[in-house]
């Protein structure tokens, strides 16, 4: 059964930041992969409250499974307030790192606390089981392979890569890099037919020392990153909330076709 991917949340730092940059979105990261019995959601910024909502009967699948890339605010801002977590009659498989010697639970069960929610992890109403990502070489859901690449980031980070027969899409959002991509990442994108990635900053902006550390990538690393690994298409996302509307109207402008700005809602094939 054919498979979509929907970018629920493409902001990086922070939901609803900034009203110029609506017209790309106002959500931060999530990004879902669905067909009518499974369903795999890449980071729960508050992209994925809108998904929780939607007119989806999440009953339908057979599996529900969640791979978290890392804790800052922007990949799991959504979660305590994403319905599914409060339906009873869900089972859902959440994958995520450990963090400084804690379980993935363990590190989750901190958003879910007094006085920042009247409630617990453990009042959570759906069947949910914690797993570290570590613990996994390839994770298998249904006929999808998902693999992971640890990323320089601060703290922890990781990509995600979802293979089906020929089709492969990489999530790559969160990295610090030098002036050259890592020969590692190349070959973990290789032949993709679809990239996320993170494109925080501008190639200007990229390696300013005040950029330094922040543990983000620009466009143009992403371009060349596609080209390297042979990869099909790039969706540039994780906009920053620095970034200005007619910069991301540019690089759109700018670019082939296979090279597109990451828009909230956007929608394609596996
Ligand atoms: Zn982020």
């Amino acid at each position: 059964m054919k498979y979509k991917v929907k970018l629920w949340g493409v902001m990086g730092s922070c939901p609803g930041g900034k009203k110029e940059l609506l017209e790309y979105g106002s959500n931060t990261s999530s990004v879902t992969i669905m067909n009518n019995n499974t369903l795999v959601i890449f980071d729960c910024g508050s992209g994925i409250v809108g998904l929780g909502h939607s007119d989806i009967d999440f009953t339908k699948f057979k599996k529900i499974v969640i791979f978290i890339t890392h804790y800052h605010y922007d990949h799991i801002i959504g979660m305590p307030f994403f319905s599914l977590f409060y339906n009873p009659n869900l089972n859902i498989s959440i994958y995520a790192p450990r963090f400084q010697g804690l379980n993935s639970k363990d590190v989750l069960s901190m958003l879910f606390k007094e006085p920042f929610l009247p409630m617990n992890i453990n009042q959570l109403k759906a069947n949910i089981e914690y797993n570290n990502i570590e613990d996994y070489d390839t994770v298998k859901v249904n006929d999808l392979e998902i693999d992971k690449f640890r990323t320089d980031h601060p703290g922890i980070n990781y990509a995600y890569r979802v293979k089906k027969d020929n089709h492969i899409f990489s999530y790559i959002t969160d990295l610090e890099h030098s002036k050259e991509i890592d020969e590692s990442l190349i070959e973990f994108v290789r032949n993709s037919t679809n990239i996320y990635y993170d494109s925080n900053f501008t190639d200007e902006e990229k390696y300013l020392p005040r950029y330094e550390g922040w543990g983000h990538s620009s466009h143009s690393k992403g371009i060349k990153l596609m080209f390297d690994s042979n990869s099909k298409n790039i969706y540039l996302g994780h906009h920053g909330l620095h970034r200005k509307l007619k910069e991301l109207i540019e690089v759109d402008e700018a670019t082939p076709e296979n090279v597109i700005i990451a828009k909230e809602g956007m929608e394609f094939d596996l």
